[in-house]
């Protein structure tokens, strides 16, 4: 009989929980609203309690779980160390050991990021591929890397921050506390900010148009729409976030020679406006290697990476 393991993605806004099999089918899944700032253990009984609804449902109990958590952890304490962007800004919480007890099975944590890798390479476009490159793009952008199979995590699981590369030397100052990182430029905050400019500075109207004239409701997806109605000015910022990614993807490249590099997280639906351009970027960029033996694709998982990943780090019994 197929194993069943329970999988979470825990993220600032929203909590993905689900259970599913080995071999990648997912059985079923839910999506809730964290609340966060309720604080840890709140948030984790409610987990624990979607999970055992789910499991008393599906008639089996999983026999690991796995989750992804947005920010530091150490992986064999199972402890959330930091995690900055949940209201509490949860420090040193047991998850694995608050979330076991109540499940009764063995809990694995690891970053989200670097969790939607394993997803990747486990049930999505990485499949039989050995060296893989992640970029996550959404409100941040995170990443991961996989060398020989593996994930390679570094001494604090910090390995693998592809979004606090440095892009523009004198750039927008970024979160991180560092200028110009491909944050600044390409996440979908970055992208929207510039798409509010064009439409205040009047070189929008497809947008503005889109929007009503609203600015907070500019994201990258009405920028899409704007641009091909016919915005020239929304076409340029999107090309010129695409090719600042491109940059960071092709020194990715020539630092690692990876067979693949995916794209994910919600701007990653920009599609071909993106990807074509990251493209182009690289076989410009990329001169020491051949750049066509690099396959780069957008995710096939989407916003599903992180529970997928979540699935195949209880399969893996934490070994990532
Ligand atoms: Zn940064």
């Amino acid at each position: 009989m197929t194993r069943l393991y329970a999988a979470v993605d825990l993220g600032g806004t929203n909590t993905s929980c689900a259970l599913g099999y080995e071999d990648g089918r997912l059985l079923c899944e839910r999506r809730d609203p964290t609340y966060s700032h309720e604080g840890p253990d709140a948030v984790l009984e409610r987990i624990a309690s979607v999970l055992k609804d789910m499991a008393s449902a599906a008639g089996s109990e999983p026999i690991g779980l796995g989750i992804g958590l947005p920010g530091l952890v150490d992986r064999a304490s199972g402890s959330a160390v930091f995690l900055p962007n949940l209201a509490t800004q949860w420090r040193n919480i047991p998850v694995g050991e608050i979330l076991g007890s109540r499940l009764g099975c063995p809990v694995h944590v690891l970053n989200d990021v670097r969790t939607a890798t394993l997803g990747e390479l486990t049930y999505g476009a990485g499949t039989n591929t050995g060296w893989l490159v992640f970029f996550s793009v959404g409100t941040g952008i995170g990443g991961g890397v996989v060398v020989d199979g593996k994930l390679r995590l570094g001494p604090l699981g910090a390995a693998g921050e592809l979004g606090h590369q440095t892009i523009l030397p004198d750039g927008p100052l970024c979160g991180c506390g560092n200028r110009g990182c491909l944050e600044t430029l390409a996440s979908g905050p970055a992208i929207a900010a510039e798409g509010v400019r064009l439409l205040r500075s009047g070189l929008a109207p497809h947008l503005h148009e889109l929007v009503g004239g609203q600015c907070e409701y500019v994201t990258p997806k009405e920028m899409k729409e704007a641009a091909e109605a016919g915005d020239h000015s929304v076409r340029a910022a999107l090309t010129r976030a695409a090719a600042y990614l491109g940059i960071a993807v092709s020194n990715v490249i020539v630092t690692l020679h990876p067979e693949l590099v995916v794209i994910g997280g919600g701007v990653s639906a920009l599609g071909s406006i993106l990807i074509d351009t990251v493209k182009a970027t690289v076989r410009e960029r990329v001169t020491m290697l051949p750049a066509d033996s690099v396959r780069i694709e957008q995710s096939v998982l989407g916003d599903k990476a992180g529970l997928y990943g979540a699935i195949a780090l209880a399969m893996r019994n934490g070994r990532v």
